[in-house]
């Protein structure tokens, strides 16, 4: 059987994205870090609409942690594989690159692109021996795309994310794997909480921030069968703001 992993599945972007996918009918694995209880949420809301899914911890990040995870579960499912990946963890850590401490470069750029690499590295082989219909999907951001101020770490990360997904789309197209990128502007979410939603819709042509759903169609889309001549992409989700 083909299951589905959502890095940062607990909260935000990546909870919807469980449910977009529980609703295609693909088991679902829900991977996160800290926040038990919100992926236990996760968790109860893809069965209430009858969906398959398990939890899956680890720290992105950490390259020994996300094998030891992935070998465990292979070890558990050796008739099954991983066909879909939603590499949607992410964390922001804001200021002015004056003031940004080397923690806050380095985090942020292991969490997005550590995370992407150490993950999708050790999924491919599989995607790519079955030859048929692999999906990875990267959550990006107008950040990378536009790059801004306050943000130069996680600018950083989500625009090397889009060079890394230009690439390896290359890689992997003749094995039926595509790999494409998803850009999203402001997006209700806890790591959008704290900012100034008032003031900053006031920038945003449509008039207001985007809902995780929103994005989770649009990544729906990208893993179906209907999407398969799509590889190596980044598509914004950001209500007209560039
Ligand atoms: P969020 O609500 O803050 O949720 C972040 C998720 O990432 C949580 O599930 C968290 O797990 C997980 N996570 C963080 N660090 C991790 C790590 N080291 N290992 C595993 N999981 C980790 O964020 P969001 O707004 O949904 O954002 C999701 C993605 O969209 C991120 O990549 C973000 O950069 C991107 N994005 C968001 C916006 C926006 O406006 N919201 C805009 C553009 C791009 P725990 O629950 O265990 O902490």
């Amino acid at each position: 059987m083909k299951y589905a992993l959502v890095t940062g599945g607990s909260r935000g972007i990546g909870r919807a994205v469980c449910l977009r996918i529980a609703d295609m009918g693909i088991p679902v694995i829900i991977n996160y870090q800290s926040n038990y209880e919100a992926a236990c949420e996760t968790m109860r809301l893809v069965s209430e609409r009858g969906g398959q899914c398990a939890l899956m911890r680890f720290d992105v990040s950490n390259s020994a942690e996300v094998a030891a995870a992935i070998d465990a579960w292979e070890t558990e499912h050796p008739d099954d594989y991983i066909a879909y990946l939603v590499n949607n963890a992410g964390i922001r850590r804001d200021s002015l690159m004056f003031m940004m401490p080397d923690s806050d470069w380095h985090d942020v750029i292991d969490t997005s692109l550590g995370g992407f690499f150490y993950v999708t590295r050790r999924l491919l082989p599989k995607m790519m021996q079955r030859r048929h219909g692999g999906r990875i999907i990267n959550m990006a951001s107008l950040s990378g795309q536009k790059g801004l101020p306050g943000q130069t770490n996680y600018s950083a990360a989500k625009a090397a994310l889009i060079g890394a997904t230009k690439a390896l789309a290359q890689e992997t197209a003749s094995r039926g794997v595509t790999v494409n990128a998803v850009a999203p502007g402001f997006i209700e979410s806890d790591m959008t909480k704290d900012l100034d939603q008032a003031e900053l819709k006031k920038m945003v042509p449509t008039g207001r921030f985007g809902r995780p759903e929103e994005v989770a169609a649009l990544v729906g889309f990208l893993l179906s069968d209907e999407s398969d001549y799509i590889t190596g992409q980044t598509i914004g989700i950001n209500g007209g703001l560039f």
